[in-house]
Order: C-alpha cells, then structure tokens, then sequence
C-alpha cells in the first residue's frame, strides 16, 4: 500500500473541487483530487464523438461576481467568446421568447385562456400591493403569488411537473427561489405598454430572429464547456495540486483521517487534515466510517434526480438560431433542446451540426428503462411531431445517462439535508459544491462555493457551505 499525506484531499474533480483546490494550491498547501471519471469536470464535462465537441445539454458560464468572471476569464489557456442568450419555448404549437414574455404568451394562447389569464396576471398585481406576502412553501404557492393562477397553469405548472416528474404542489418554493429571478414587474410592464405601443405583433416562427435575443450575455468556450475545468485543473496542477482520475475511493476512516484509493492498479492510502467531499451525500456516507440510523433515514428521503441525453446528429448546418429551445407539451418526451452550432462555430464539423435533448428522469421510471433505441426512435419523431426538425437532414444519434444530476428540493427537503450535513461535517471534513451539499446551483456558484470555502479555511476558521446562498442567480 502506497501511502501519503496532504492538507487537503478533495473527493470530486468537478468545478467545485477544482476551485478550492486551486485556491488553496496556491496558497501553498499540499492537495490531492480523486475524480473517479476518466476525465476532470463532472456536470461540467464534455464528450467529442466523430468530429462533434457535446455537452450534457449544454454549459453557458455567468455569473454577476465581477471577481470570478475576471479570474475565469484569465485562466491560462482558456479562451471564452461572449454570447447573448437566445432561447425559445414551444407552446400552444408556437414558438414564443423564453423566458416568457407576457404579451407574447397571450397572443400565443387560444383566446379562451388568454383572457382569464391577463385579468388573473393583472388582479394578482393589484391583490399584492394592498397584501402581505404568505408563507410560500410549495413551487405552485411561489409562482402563483408572482404571476396569478392561470399565467402559472400555462408558463409553469406543466412544464415543472414534466421537468422534475413531480405535481409542483410537492416541490420546495426554495427550487423556485433559486432557479427564478421574480419578474421585475415595472420593467415587465414597460415591456408590454411599448410592444402595445409600437404595434409590435410578429408572428411566431423558428427562422424569425426578431423574437431573440432574451437574455444577459454569458461565456462558452469554443470547444465545449470541457475547456474550462481542464484550465482550472491545469491552474491547480500547476500550483503542486495531484489530480488522479479514474480514482476509486474503497473508504474513509475518519478516525484516522485516511482516504483509501485503487489508482492504475495499486491500493494506495492517503492521509488529510481536512477532507472536502464534492461527491453526492449518499455515496460519502457509505464510504466514511461513522454509521447513525436517523441520518440514514434521512438520505433514504432525500432523492437527486438523473438525465438522459439523446444527441442527434445532422447534414445541415444549422436548424434555428437559439442557444435553447423549451418544449411544454407533456407528449413530447424531451424537455429542452441545444443546438450546439450556435454556441461555437468549430462544435461541430463544416456544414454539420448536432442537437442535444434532455429528458429528466429517476432511475427505474419508464424512460429510464427504455432502450437507446427506443429513446432515439420516440425523441426524432417528438422533433419532428413539433417542426423543429426534418427526418431526412438525421445521420445519426447517440444516448448517454447521468447519474446524481439534479438535487430533488421536495417541501422537506431542508430537514432532512440539516440532518445529513450536521453529522456528515466535522472540523475535518466538509461537503461542497452542487452535488456535494446538494445545493441546486450553476457551476458559477459552484465555484465560488469552492473559493469561499477555500479563503475561510486558509483564514483558520472552521468553514461550512451548509450556508452558502446563491448570490446571483445566474439563469
Ligand atoms: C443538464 C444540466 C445543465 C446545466 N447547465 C448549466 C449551465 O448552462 N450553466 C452553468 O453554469 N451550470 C449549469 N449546470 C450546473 C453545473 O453543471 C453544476 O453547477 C456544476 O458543474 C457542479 O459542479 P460541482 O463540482 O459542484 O459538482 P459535480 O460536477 O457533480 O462534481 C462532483 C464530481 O465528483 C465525482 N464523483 C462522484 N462520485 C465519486 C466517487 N465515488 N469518487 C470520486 N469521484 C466521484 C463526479 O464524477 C464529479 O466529477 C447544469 C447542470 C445540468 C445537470
């Protein structure tokens, strides 16, 4: 047995990991990262198949930390190319700006339910400045209290019921929190009075570019989103940071404060001061030591949800000029689409391009089980069903599946997580990142997580990011 001894050894090298190792390598401490994939990233990774550079689904890089875009963007060897987001949902068989504009989404809808729904979207305006805000627990409470009932019934209900494969009555209000910026309504409102001024009524179409750009710019390498964890682990190696891939961690003795690996055939053991754990929370806790039924209870509760990606692939050189198209529509399986020409011109090779789309999943539920072919065969004649593509232009489709995808915020959720951080963390080891704390975030804050953990423990101080909050969302 070969044997160590660190600072700090880091279980994950997705960005998270790769932050703090980098942050705490350059401060001089001595790191170790045990990623069990081939290859550094995680979430975050890309694949290259036939000529064509994939994401799982697709990774913008933003944020509103000045700081960290700055040190991302001067990450040696990494070249990021700005963009402005344009996306799309596909609703009532129409293709509207997504996020949703008001205004569109009711010329969008059949009168019978546009009607209702702008007295319902207005009333729901007035009702909230004379009331006080209620206690908002479940995803339909939030989303009802921002926008009215029946703008909540078309833009969200379905939608989050199909995504997360749950009645938005039993999702957290903390998922809507987090993952939706509130509508400014007095920039909403000007919106609408302008487009009403100026008679702004364009039909809804794929090719019409007038309906996009939607969004705040955003970075993307030109590779795949690939090219910024292998710069930070580049920036962190440099720094004296050991980074094994394709790592198996057997165990972690707390007591002894010793991580044992398999690593390119030998058993090796590696001593810490501090452990930080980026792996998803049931995984550490069947590897380290320490044993507490009601923690077990907990995490029996406690559910992340997986993504399957089908990734077609055809002989045209692009389909529609959106970074991401949103699909609705329960009958179609997939819940978004990426276009991966439009995010770098060398994605894909010339006069080709490749589209990603996901369909979000629990492990043993019926699209989880169906066979590759069978997801290809039903997501082609999905894309089809909408217009978005033609059977002739596919040449070929591959299937891929990640597990730990998506922390699942139930409305108890929080209870049980207390529970599960409070005995998984100790004044030696501590849990991060997205997965690790399971905390529903982007790889922006995923990184700063990483960064700020870092800083406080090279300040001396006994750390968590049980409390870490995302600043600034960055969808
Ligand atoms: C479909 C999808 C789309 C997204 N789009 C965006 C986007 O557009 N922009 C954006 O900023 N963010 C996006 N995100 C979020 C982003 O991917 C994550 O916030 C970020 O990558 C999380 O990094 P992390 O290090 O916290 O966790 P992870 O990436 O999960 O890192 C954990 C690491 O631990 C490793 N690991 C697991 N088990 C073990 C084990 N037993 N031993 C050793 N290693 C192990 C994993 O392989 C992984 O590398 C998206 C996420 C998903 C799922």
């Amino acid at each position: 047995m070969i044997e160590k001894s660190f600072d700090f050894v880091i279980l994950g090298g997705g960005v998270s990991g790769l932050g703090f190792a980098k942050r705490v390598a350059e401060n001089g401490k001595s790191v170790l990262v045990l990623e069990k994939e081939a290859i550094v990233g995680g979430l975050s990774r890309s694949i290259e198949y036939k000529g064509f550079y994939l994401d799982f689904c697709a990774h913008r890089f933003h944020t509103k930390n000045e700081k960290l875009l700055n040190e991302i963007l001067t990450l040696p060897g990494l070249k990021m190319e700005k963009h402005i987001k344009k996306s799309r949902a596909y609703v009532f068989g129409k293709y509207c700006k997504y996020p949703f504009e008001v205004q569109d989404l009711l010329r969008a809808m059949p009168i019978t339910k546009s009607i209702p729904a702008a007295f319902s979207f207005l009333w729901n305006m007035f009702k909230k400045r004379f009331t006080e805000r209620p206690n908002l627990r479940s995803f339909e409470d939030w989303f009802a209290y921002i926008y009215g009932y029946k703008l909540y019934e078309v833009m969200a209900k379905h939608y989050t019921a199909k995504v997360w494969r749950h009645d938005p009555r039993e999702i957290s209000a903390d998922w809507a929190d987090q993952r939706l910026q509130g509508e400014d309504l007095v920039k909403l409102l000007k919106r609408i009075v302008r487009k009403i001024v100026t008679l702004d009524f364009r039909s809804y179409d794929l090719k019409d570019d007038s309906l996009a750009p939607d969004g705040g710019p955003f970075w993307y390498p030109l590779r795949g989103i690939q090219e910024l964890p292998d710069a930070m682990a580049r920036a962190a190696s440099e720094s004296g940071t050991e980074i094994l891939t394709s790592a198996r961690i057997t165990r972690v003795d707390t007591k002894s404060r010793t991580v044992y690996y398999e690593h390119a055939g030998e058993s090796h053991m590696a001593k810490y001061d501090k452990l930080i754990s980026t792996i998803p929370l049931h995984t550490y806790y069947n590897l380290q030591d320490r044993r507490d039924p009601a923690v077990e209870k907990a995490l029996s509760g406690l559910k992340y949800m997986d993504i399957i990606f089908v990734f077609l692939f055809l002989d045209i050189p692009r389909v529609s000029n959106d970074h991401w198209l949103y699909f609705h529509d329960k009958d179609i399986i997939f819940n978004r689409a990426v276009e991966f020409s439009n995010w770098s011109p060398v994605m894909c090779p010339p006069g080709k391009t490749s589209i990603c789309f996901d369909i979000t999943s629990f492990e043993g539920s019926p699209e989880w089980e169906m066979s590759d072919k069978d997801l290809i065969e039903r997501t082609k004649s999905d894309a089809i069903k909408a217009g978005y593509i033609e059977a002739k232009h596919i040449e070929d489709a591959l299937v891929t599946r990640i597990k730990y995808a998506y922390p699942f915020y139930d409305l108890d959720y929080k209870q049980k997580l207390d529970k599960i951080v409070s005995f998984l963390e100790t004044p030696h080891e501590c849990l991060l990142g997205r997965t690790g704390i399971f905390r529903y975030n982007n790889s922006d804050n995923s990184i700063e997580m990483g960064f700020e953990l870092a800083d406080k423990m090279l300040a001396g101080e006994n750390a968590s990011m049980h409390t870490y909050t995302v600043k600034a969302v960055s969808y």
